[in-house]
């Protein structure tokens, strides 16, 4: 149980951030529930949480931005005394083949990505290692673990994730704080709705399950690192993919 924590989910308002969220929240935390531009979708999970008798808020910010990630922390710490859990998870894609991919795009999904991960993990650790612990999950991706043609932008950041993981989660085991990544294979959600059906039968062909996984799978990992269970588990990737990346 988390009962008493404070989490905070970044891009919390859709697809596997969402679930995070609630399923956090079902587990005792309160959750603040981060956005970029979706406020009335935000609302909406904190309407779900706080009428299942869970406690959250909406934050809109945008993580990419360092000064306004600063914000965010400082206004939870003020509103509800400390943070427990972050989980970065807010990301967005930019697809296309290295011969024909812009800068522009190349810079927009690395700074979201991996860049607004270390802004939250800039602006929070100060404040777990005052609280003498704290649990970071950053949602890494498959793609970040094996590579994937059309995502180099993508799997920089992500891969790059992993590699912030486990520095931040050597930096941080001594104070009682652990890292952890999580890496989703192809999960159903408004990221992947968009892929053609001809992708997505490659990619099935390539799950060893021969499915995607549901947001479900993805919070539940997170709540299982998020606990006490997990206290002696840092550095780590857990690849929640249907055996992709085995
Ligand atoms: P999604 O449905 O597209 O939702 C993305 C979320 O990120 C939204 O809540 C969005 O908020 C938020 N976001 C985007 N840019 C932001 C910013 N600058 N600041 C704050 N929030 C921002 O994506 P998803 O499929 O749930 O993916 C969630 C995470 O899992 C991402 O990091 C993604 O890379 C990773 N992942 C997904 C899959 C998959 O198959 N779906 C696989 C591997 C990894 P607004 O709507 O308010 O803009």
């Amino acid at each position: 149980m988390l009962t008493g924590k404070v989490a905070v989910v970044t891009g919390a308002s859709r697809g596997i951030g969402r679930e995070i969220a609630k399923t956090l929240a079902a587990e005792g935390a309160a959750v603040v529930v981060n956005y970029n531009g979706s406020e009335q979708r935000a609302a909406e999970v904190v309407k779900e949480i706080q009428e299942a008798g869970g406690k959250a808020e909406a934050i809109q910010c945008d993580v990419s931005d360092f000064e306004k990630a600063g914000e965010l922390m400082d206004h939870v710490i003020k509103t509800f005394g400390r943070v427990d859990i972050l989980v970065n998870n807010a990301g967005i894609t930019r697809d296309g083949l290295l011969m024909r991919m812009s800068e522009e795009d190349f810079d927009k999904v690395v700074t979201t990505n991996l860049k607004g991960a270390f802004n939250c993990m800039r602006h929070v650790a100060r404040q777990m290692i005052k609280q003498k612990g704290g649990r970071i999950i950053n949602i890494s991706s498959v793609s970040g673990v094996l590579g994937n043609a059309g995502q180099v932008n993508y799997a920089a950041s992500k891969a790059g994730i992993i590699g912030m993981t486990k520095s931040a989660a050597r930096e941080l085991a001594s104070r009682n704080i652990t890292v952890n990544a999580i890496a989703p294979g192809f999960i159903n959600t408004e990221m992947t709705q968009v892929l053609s059906d001809a992708v997505k039968e490659g990619a099935v062909a390539q799950i060893p399950m021969k499915t995607f996984g549901e947001t479900k799978d993805i919070a539940d990992a997170a709540a299982f690192l998020a606990s006490d269970k997990a206290r002696y588990i840092t550095g780590q990737v857990l690849c929640v993919d249907g055996g992709m990346a085995m």
